[in-house]
């Protein structure tokens, strides 16, 4: 569904690109895990994706159109992607003056102009899902780390993204509300959801993964569709060197 083909990315004053001709397929109902050594780009990745970094030479498509180029830059691109890409970050950037419930209703009241009742109404379900119909009319400060987390959750899933992106949603976490927040993401990998996820959570990762890619500066070394195998045997030196790191 997300399709990378010899996509460049680099950064002002910096000699060498941050991603550096990455070719890259994330099949549709399918979760991809970006794995990698810090600072090999796997960040800029997914913002790439998401619309929130121009690319500088190659394409990115979701289903076939094209939604990033050296040509389509700025608003054009993030308009096109605003509704159909959904991201949550490892810092829970919820506005705080309005209640969890206010936050899931928002975008699509201001982006997509649906209507109020229908809104709480979707809303209200999703906070179910991820467990915090309860919480509905808390403020975020109100919250713990992991119920923020899902709420971020909820709130880009109202949205009805074609693909969500994850980016160590849970590295801020303290260990005990880690997992909440994984199993959400899990049940959102059993409801076919097509997903991209950066982790650090190596058994998360092995359990949800469809489809892995190890990357290491701004390159692709290493992709399997069998996360098992990945794990047990990977084939480069460079993925036996990087699963030792977390031993
Ligand atoms: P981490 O695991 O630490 O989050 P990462 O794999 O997500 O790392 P990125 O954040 O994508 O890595 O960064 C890749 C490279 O790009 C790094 O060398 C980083 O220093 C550089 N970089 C990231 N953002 C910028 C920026 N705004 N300007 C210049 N260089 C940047
Ligand atoms: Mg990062």
């Amino acid at each position: 569904v997300v399709t990378f083909t010899n996509v460049i990315k680099r950064y002002p004053k910096v000699e060498k690109p941050v991603l550096d001709g990455v070719s890259l397929s994330v099949p549709r109902g399918k979760v991809t895990v970006v794995l990698g050594p810090s600072g090999s780009g796997k960040s800029t990745l997914l913002r790439t994706v998401a619309g929130l970094e121009d690319i500088q030479g190659g394409t990115i498509s979701l289903d076939g159109n094209v939604i990033a180029s050296e040509k389509m830059t700025g608003a054009r691109r993030s308009q096109e992607i605003r509704t159909r890409i959904g991201m949550v970050f490892q810092s829970y950037d919820l506005f705080p003056h309005k209640t969890v419930l206010g936050n899931v209703m928002m975008s699509p009241i201001l982006v997509q102009k649906r209507k109020k009742e229908e809104v709480r109404e979707e809303a209200l379900q999703l906070l179910d899902r991820v467990g915090l119909q309860d919480r509905a009319n808390a403020k975020p400060h109100e919250l713990s780390g992991g119920q923020r987390q899902r709420v971020a959750i909820a709130r880009s899933l109202i949205m009805h993204p074609d693909v969500m992106l994850f980016d160590e949603v849970t590295a801020a976490l303290d260990p005990e509300m880690v997992h909440e927040v994984l199993n959400v993401i899990v049940e959102l990998a059993d409801l076919g959801m097509t997903m991209m996820i950066v982790t650090h959570e190596m058994e998360f990762a092995r359990a949800v993964a469809d489809h892995i890619v190890l990357l290491e500066d701004g390159g692709i070394v290493e992709e399997s569709y069998d996360s098992e195998a990945f794990f047990t045997h990977p084939e480069t030196e460079r993925a036996q060197q990087f699963l030792r790191t977390f031993e």
